[in-house]
């Protein structure tokens, strides 16, 4: 479980402190998907460099299973929102950036494990056959399956990503969350997403964290009732959109 309490951020600028987060707490159960919506500005990126350990928070705690976050001690697989994957390395050693390979006595596995593994996530993801190209001739979409890979060849505690799907297109990006969902059901890891997308929180999420405008602090906690559902009860998800949006709309004015 991730447990985030009263977490509270500033950045430090020339002109004094920027506030980012002023009061955020949820939890996420362990092997749920949970979506962190809110609007431009609020305070997501912030929160997922915070969960990511990259920052301290100014008060307030993170823990991941009941122990502080620390990215030396736990597995925490981060996902930007560019996908942060290196331009002069193949696609296939992008992914195999995500293990820890042994050398001499220290922990982790065998390159050649490391390799087979790496082309058993790439198959699953349907990247297999771009494993010699360079990231710069792939699609926002194949990029995106490659960073997946990455995060999942680091077999990861927590799974983190910046609004995951808000760089491509509409039919890529609906792609992509079916391509998400199947393998996050074959290898069901604690997911958190964060997003400015009503429908990407409600297609993907089981739990749905809606933010005020920043300094962030939470508005609402929403259980999913159509996570995982089929799309049978399109009237019901649009209400539930609905409802979001209007909370969203709520707290900007
Ligand atoms: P979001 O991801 O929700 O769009 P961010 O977490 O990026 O929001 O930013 C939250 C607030 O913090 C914004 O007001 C933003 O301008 C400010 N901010 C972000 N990064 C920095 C920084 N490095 N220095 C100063 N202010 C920052
Ligand atoms: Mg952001």
């Amino acid at each position: 479980m991730i447990a985030v309490r009263n977490l509270a951020f500033s950045y430090r600028s020339r002109n004094g402190a920027v506030p980012a987060l002023a009061d955020v707490a949820f939890e996420v159960d362990s092997g749920t998907i949970c979506a962190v919506m809110g609007p431009s500005g609020c305070g997501k990126s912030t929160l997922i460099s915070i969960l990511a350990g990259l920052e301290r928070p100014l008060s307030g705690t993170v823990s991941i299973a009941g122990l502080p976050v620390d990215p030396a001690r736990q597995r925490i697989a981060l996902v930007p929102q560019q996908y942060g994957l290196l331009p002069w390395k193949t696609v296939e050693r992008n992914v195999l950036l995500g293990f820890t390979i042994r050398r001499g006595s220290s922990p982790g596995m065998d390159r050649n494990e490391a390799i087979e593994r790496a082309g058993t996530i790439m198959e699953e993801l349907g990247i297999e056959s771009l494993k010699a190209r360079y990231p710069a001739s792939l699609s926002g979409g194949q990029r995106q399956r490659v960073a997946l890979a990455r995060a999942y060849a680091f077999d990861p505690d927590v799974l983190l990503f910046d609004e995951p799907f808000s760089a491509l297109d509409a039919i890529t990006r609906e792609d992509m969350q079916g391509i998400f969902l199947r393998f996050w059901r074959r290898h069901p890891v604690t997911a958190l997403f964060v997003t400015h997308s009503v429908s990407e929180a409600v297609s993907l999420a089981s739990r749905i964290v809606v933010l005020t405008p920043g300094p962030a602090h939470v508005l609402r906690v929403e259980e999913n009732p159509f996570f995982l559902q089929s799309e049978a009860d399109r009237a019901g998800i649009l209400d539930f959109e609905e409802s979001l949006k209007n909370s969203m709309r709520g707290a900007a004015s």
